[in-house]
């Protein structure tokens, strides 16, 4: 019959490729007990305005194995997003960091905003504003305070329903920011039909910025276009101290690196905020 015998189908299905499936339905097995038993963290990485302090920070999954230690989100994100998994884990995620804001709010430091990344699946999901609705109004984190982190390629996908459920976002009161700018394929035009809040400057133009003058050209339009659109920019990836003279020379003020703190856990996230020195940065 056609299905035995050694026809184009057998020679397809390589060894090379039952291991990667293998290793496949492992891992999503595997993120899926992740989520039952809790074993995913939320770490924090501040935005720092030069001279003003910590006014704010971006949320970042990391995946605590019993195992194999800290997994970083490279690693489950894209599969966790093929197989739909990402939904309750981006759930999780919102919430726990909704949660930790409001009591960090309610310590002391009132001025917090929060930056969660929303993967296309996510933005997709017809339940997003309810859930998005539903998590602040159970955490008590007023809406304003949350800024979700989208990239091109995802308002870039399907441009009616990607202006219909921003505009659901933006009346919730949420803010909006267009995540890794400058990498994807978009269209400038879109900048003008979307209600968005903010540009964050993709980290591979930050990295040379002092010392390439297409990287510099790049952030410095970037910036530009930012300002003229009368939207807020940041700039992600700052590790140097000339890149940050560099950005606040531009009028960029906001931005997060390894410079100020890489992604750190709740408890050393309260360090850094206690840590007077912030405000003196720069
Ligand atoms: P992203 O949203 O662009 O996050 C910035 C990434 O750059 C983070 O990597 C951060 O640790 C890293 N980074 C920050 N400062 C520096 C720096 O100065 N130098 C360098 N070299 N890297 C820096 P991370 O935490 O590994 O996350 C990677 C990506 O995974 C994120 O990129 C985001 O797309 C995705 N991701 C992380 N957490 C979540 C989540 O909860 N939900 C969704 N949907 N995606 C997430
Ligand atoms: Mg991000
Ligand atoms: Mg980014
Ligand atoms: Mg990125």
């Amino acid at each position: 019959s056609k299905e035995s015998g050694n026809g184009p189908g057998w020679l397809f299905f390589s060894p090379a490729m039952h291991d990667r499936i293998v290793e496949r339905v492992r891992l999503e097995c595997e993120l899926r007990r992740a989520l039952e038993q809790d074993e995913l963290r939320v770490y924090y990485q501040p935005r720092v305005v030069l001279g003003a302090g910590i006014i704010g920070m971006e949320a970042l999954v990391r995946w605590e194995h019993p195992t194999q230690g800290l997994i970083p989100p490279a690693d489950f994100i894209p599969l966790a997003e093929e197989t739909g998994l990402i939904v309750p884990l981006g759930e999780h995620v919102l919430r726990q960091a909704c949660l930790q804001t409001r009591a960090w709010q309610e310590s002391g430091f009132h001025n917090l905003r929060l930056a969660v990344n929303l993967s296309a699946r996510q933005f997709q999901d017809p339940h997003l504003c309810d859930l998005i609705g539903a998590v602040l109004t159970e955490t008590g984190l007023p809406a304003e305070w949350l800024e979700l982190e989208i990239t091109e390629s995802t308002v870039m996908n399907d441009l009616e329903t990607t202006v219909h459920t921003l505009e659901r976002l933006k009346q919730l009161g949420v803010h909006i920011s267009i995540d890794d700018f400058g990498t994807g394929h978009s269209s400038l035009s879109y900048l003008k039909r979307f209600p968005l809040d903010t540009l964050k400057i993709d980290r591979s133009f930050v990295r040379d910025i002092a010392n390439d003058a297409d990287d510099a050209a790049i952030a410095g339009m970037v910036i530009t276009l930012a300002h003229a659109l009368n939207l807020e920019v940041i700039a992600e990836g700052v590790e140097t101290h000339e890149q940050a003279a560099f950005l606040r020379d531009q009028s960029c003020s906001v931005m997060q690196g390894y410079l100020f703190s890489p992604p750190v856990p709740n408890d050393q996230f309260e360090a850094l905020l206690a840590d007077r020195r912030w405000t003196m940065a720069g």
